[in-house]
């Protein structure tokens, strides 16, 4: 039979990850510093204990869904952190979105414990990783990759491995910012075209069947109505929050100005992004922004 599971944070993604996990027969060791979190997988078989460095005692294969670089420091190297009781051997992957020198540093500090970490970030929502459609993007040694594919693809429809640790991460951002951008300019593109009296819907169809088409316009598009079953049309509740965009906005910017690298537009989407925060918008959906743009019409 199959030994534990580690799973730490059993968020909006973290529950449905580890549900999943569960369902194909692998018994779940959990931890959240929120106990209303674990109940749900907790009823479903899963073993909950008080902190990280407990999962790590019991369990040689660990998996991580945080909010933020700050958690990622904390659960790893903090006083009840994993590294503190990790086992020799340890298969260690992280798939919150973080930053990806701290990836690298929390790399270096399992290293010297004898344990193996890997940076695993997702794309897809709530939606794909409770129907186990999300995408991985992983990062670490090659040959422990196979070891990381046979957990990570109960989970998600596509594992890719980018290359050494924090290339995860690295894909994840860079493609948070063209989702960013995309929405931005999806918004105040059909903002503009209903000022000029044309039909949002019908708008919608001239942009999906010419050039201008993106998955902001033809999968998600920020105006109610236009499509059937995304957060706009439920006055963008669920999905992806903005104060999640803006932290990955704010990943890129640390990563752009690290390596010297020109990123006007993502500079410009992490601004909107932050006022947006500011504004009551944080826990919106970040197709948001349209709403946001109608509000500073003049
Ligand atoms: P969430 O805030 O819903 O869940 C995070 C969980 O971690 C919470 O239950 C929290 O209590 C727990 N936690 C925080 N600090 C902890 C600690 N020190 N020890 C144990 N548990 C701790 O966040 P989420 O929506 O599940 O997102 C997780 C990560 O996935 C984020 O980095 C996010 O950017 C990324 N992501 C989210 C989505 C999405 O649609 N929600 C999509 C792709 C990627």
């Amino acid at each position: 039979s199959k030994t534990q599971v580690g799973f730490i944070g059993l968020g909006n993604m973290g529950n449905p990850m580890a549900k999943n996990l569960l369902k194909h027969g692998y018994p779940i060791i959990a931890t959240d510093v929120f106990p209303e979190s674990c109940k749900e997988v907790q009823e479903l078989g899963a073993q909950i204990v008080d902190n990280p460095a407990e999962v790590a005692d019991k369990a040689d294969r660990i998996i991580t869904m945080l909010p933020s670089t700050p958690n990622v420091i904390d659960v790893y190297t903090g006083p009840n952190g994993i590294l503190k009781k990790v086992k020799k051997g340890s298969l260690l992957i992280d798939s919150s979105t973080i930053d990806p020198s701290v990836s690298k540093e929390v790399a270096a500090a399992s290293e010297k414990m004898g344990a193996v970490f890997m940076d695993a970030p997702v794309s897809g929502g709530v939606g794909a990783a409770s129907s186990a459609k999300l995408t991985f993007m992983v990062g670490g040694a090659e040959a422990e990759f196979t070891a990381a594919k046979e957990l990570l693809s109960c989970m998600g429809a596509n594992v890719v491995y980018c290359g050494q640790v924090g290339t995860g991460q690295a894909a994840k951002i860079c493609n948070n910012m063209l989702l960013a951008i995309g929405m931005i300019g999806t918004s105040e593109t059909m903002n503009l075209g209903i000022r000029l009296g044309l039909d949002p819907k019908l708008l919608a169809k001239i942009l999906n069947m010419s050039s201008g088409r993106c998955w902001s316009s033809d999968t998600y598009n920020p105006v109610p109505g236009v499509v059937e079953g995304v957060p706009s049309g439920n006055n963008y509740q669920g999905g992806f929050g903005t104060q999640l965009m803006a932290k990955d906005l704010g990943l890129a910017q640390n990563t752009a100005t690290n390596t010297k690298t020109p990123v006007p537009l993502g500079s410009l989407a992490h601004q909107i992004y932050r006022m947006m925060c500011a504004r009551g918008y944080a826990s919106k959906d970040f197709s948001s922004v349209f709403q946001f743009l109608r509000e500073e019409e003049g």
